[in-house]
């Protein structure tokens, strides 16, 4: 379990590790969940590391999680008291300063003596990045599952349903698939699908609605995470021009996805196709970012980024241009980085396929 980290932790000289961060945890040990308020932490310090639980976790823990002892804390009990004998004497500590909250900062040095401490999370982050062959096929099977709800929600679409009813049937889909959901369900319709990060609302569709749909499903803690954009009825001629564009921008950004090559040369080369045609400055994010255990986590593929590709990455491809009281169009897809290319896990329909 501490194996993945061990050399950066000798590098560092550093004495002890004091991660809280549910997604590291998920990651070194295979135990996921998400223990609230209450302190949850995995500690590595001499001998074998311990993952410290709530109660009401230790059953799953001990049933989940490898190459850690389960020590569990009841409701009533100071758990800081567990961690202080964990950490013993004062040494050079490392802790995630992105998620440890500052209270427990304070608590921590309180007990080391410790003045401060490094930060873990970076190199975390770092070896989450690239997959293993075990986490690309989860990430393989969700974006089969996430196909299967997307035939069929395309296939339900119908002029008079609202936006949540349809956000409320992916879910439903998402289930019947024996996943979960990657992250909260977006459905935007009509000029509402110009404001990438709305919440489905009580709007129904209607003739001539543009309909985007971003959702996906979760295997094993592993997330998938697609967009489409079809329309109500048959598509006019700027919708069927725009999504066209925005179709091309995503295949050019696809076609450079490559080992060796940069997060910025993906972005430009969908950037480039969009501001040929005069709506550089409608498409208003990155063309795409990381999956894995989070929906969104490195490599950021920032307009200009130097991050450089590595193959064993999954990242997602999503162009979209939003134009206020038009709407919007995307379209995404999840992708592994290979050597010499990459390989494409979402396979449903990208056309402006026209519904109900
Ligand atoms: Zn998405
Ligand atoms: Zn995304």
């Amino acid at each position: 379990m501490g194996g993945r980290l061990r050399p950066w932790l000798e590098a560092q000289r550093v004495g002890a590790v004091y991660l809280t961060d549910p997604v590291s945890i998920a990651y070194l040990t295979g135990f996921a969940t998400n223990p609230h308020e209450r302190l949850m932490a995995l500690v590595i310090g001499d001998g074998e590391p311990v993952l410290v639980v709530p109660g009401l976790e230790e059953e799953s823990a001990s049933a989940a999680a490898r190459g850690v002892r389960v020590v569990a804390w009841r409701d009533g009990q100071d758990p800081w008291a567990i961690v202080g004998g964990l950490l013993g004497p004062a040494r050079r500590l490392a802790v995630e300063k992105g998620h440890l909250t500052l209270a427990a900062w304070e608590r921590l040095r309180a007990l080391t003596g410790e003045p401060e401490a490094v930060d873990a999370g970076a190199e975390l982050r770092r070896l989450r990045v690239r997959k293993t062959p075990a986490e690309i096929e989860r990430l393989e099977r969700a974006a089969r599952l996430t196909d299967e709800v997307t035939g069929r929600i395309v296939s339900e679409l119908a002029a008079g349903r609202t936006e949540l009813e349809i956000a409320a049937a992916i879910d439903l889909h998402v289930a019947t698939t024996g996943g979960r959901l990657s992250f909260d369900t977006a459905v935007q319709s009509g000029p509402n699908s110009a404001q990438p990060h709305l919440r489905p609302g009580g709007r129904r569709l209607g003739p001539g609605d543009l309909v985007l749909m971003d959702f996906g499903v979760a295997c094993e803690g592993y997330r998938a995470d697609t967009t489409r954009t079809v329309v109500v009825g048959e598509p006019d001629a700027r919708q069927a021009e725009v999504h066209g564009l925005v179709l091309a921008a995503h295949d050019a950004a696809v076609a450079a996805v490559r080992a060796g090559v940069t997060v910025g040369q993906v972005d430009e080369a969908a950037r480039a196709v969009l501001r040929d045609a005069g709506l550089g400055d409608r498409f208003i994010h990155r063309v795409g970012h990381g999956l894995g255990l989070e929906v969104h986590e490195d490599p950021s593929l920032d307009p200009g980024g130097a991050t450089v590709l590595e193959a064993g990455m999954v990242i997602t491809i999503e162009p979209g241009v939003y134009v206020p009281g038009w709407g919007g169009v995307r379209i995404e897809d999840d992708v592994v980085v290979e050597a010499a290319g990459s390989r494409m896990l979402t396979a449903a329909d990208r056309s402006l396929q026209p519904v109900g």
